[in-house]
């Protein structure tokens, strides 16, 4: 006699008798149950469609909206993952205010320089992954009402490396600023000088330099903010030439890379060696600003020297719309850099 058909049941797949048991419809709703619970990880799909996004440095995901209203900062442990230029402009830079400068500089390959590819094959390759013409965008905008200049480097073009373009559109940047009377902020991330262009990008480390000096005697205010990694030609020139040096938390930040230098001193380095946390605490770096707080501080710093004894201003810069009263002034008095910079967690 035949028994009565189960009509609850899912015969998995076909396989060798006796592998898999076959499974009642509640067993199967509560094991994927159990299975959702366990594992919170969204879908690879998601992943793949850039919903989520996971944070190289704890592991946790995030919405990648979460993320982006966070600018990127991790909103578990911190951790500030790359942004590039048009991010960054978009952070810092009032809506409706930015102005590119020089958008027809572009580069060219002027040693004919071939190494496992034709640099001219390199360039167009950088400029069709990021959209850019070089590794640097600059314009002049405003940050929280206050006019200013700004330089902002990307890593996706080739590493960020300093060529003749970049030199050439940080200095016009510059020599812009000085005419205008306004500060100039240049965000830096760079591999270092392009070899690829030989001595002529060396030469862009002393043009930049020398165009920051201009600007100084004019009484101007540069502040360089170095983000991860800010290297090589970079950090031996315009990187280090700022009224205030300020830093993210955690960049690297260094000339040589450590090998080199542990390899010619015979030393053996700190771990933390070449973080921005190391370069404050050893007098490089004045200040490491979070990035959710960068374009107050940078406003901030700007209006201060703007305005050095004006309370009024100070408090306008915090966005007050100019109502300045004593009480305001108390209340919203800018810090000293070092306190107004709390969540930056500086070594002491
Ligand atoms: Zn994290």
């Amino acid at each position: 006699m035949t028994p009565p058909r189960q009509t609850n049941v899912i015969e998995l797949a076909p396989c060798s008798p006796g592998a898999i048991a076959p499974m009642s419809l509640f067993d199967w709703f509560a094991n994927r149950q159990k299975a959702d619970a366990a594992a919170p990880e969204p879908p690879e799909r998601d992943i793949a469609d850039g919903l989520w996004t996971k944070c190289e440095a704890c592991g946790v995901m995030a919405y990648t909206k979460d993320l982006k209203t966070n600018q990127m900062v991790c909103l578990n442990c911190e951790h500030h993952m790359r942004v590039w230029s048009d991010d960054r402009i978009e952070q810092l830079i009032d809506a409706g205010t930015w102005q590119p400068l020089d958008t027809g500089v572009a580069p060219v390959d002027p040693l004919g320089f071939r190494d496992r590819k034709a640099y001219r094959d390199r360039i167009k390759e950088a400029q069709a992954k990021s959209g850019l013409v070089d590794a640097v965008q600059t314009g002049q905008g405003e940050i929280h009402g206050e006019s200013l200049v700004l330089g902002v480097m990307d890593f996706r073009f080739m590493g960020g490396s300093m060529g003749s373009v970049v030199g050439e559109k940080l200095t016009r940047a510059i020599e812009h600023a000085t005419a205008q009377g306004v500060a100039v902020i240049i965000l830096c991330a760079s591999g270092g000088a392009r070899m690829q262009e030989g001595m002529l990008s060396l030469m862009q480390m002393a043009k930049i330099s020398g165009a920051l000096e201009r600007h100084r005697e004019q009484g101007l205010l540069y502040i360089p903010v170095l983000t991860h990694p800010t290297t090589g030609g970079v950090t031996a020139s315009f990187a280090m030439l700022g009224d205030l040096i300020l830093a993210e938390p955690k960049a690297m930040i260094g000339f040589a890379g450590r090998r080199v230098i542990e390899q010619t001193l015979r030393e053996k380095l700190p771990d933390n060696f070449q973080t921005a946390e190391y370069l404050l605490a050893n007098g490089f770096v004045d200040a490491i600003v979070p990035r959710t707080q960068l374009k107050k501080t940078l406003s901030q710093l700007i209006n201060m020297h703007h305005h050095p004894f004006s309370p009024a201003a100070a408090s306008r810069s915090m966005g007050n719309n100019g109502a300045a009263s004593d009480g305001a002034w108390e209340g919203d008095r800018p810090q000293p850099v070092n306190e107004s910079l709390n969540g930056s967690a500086p070594l002491s």
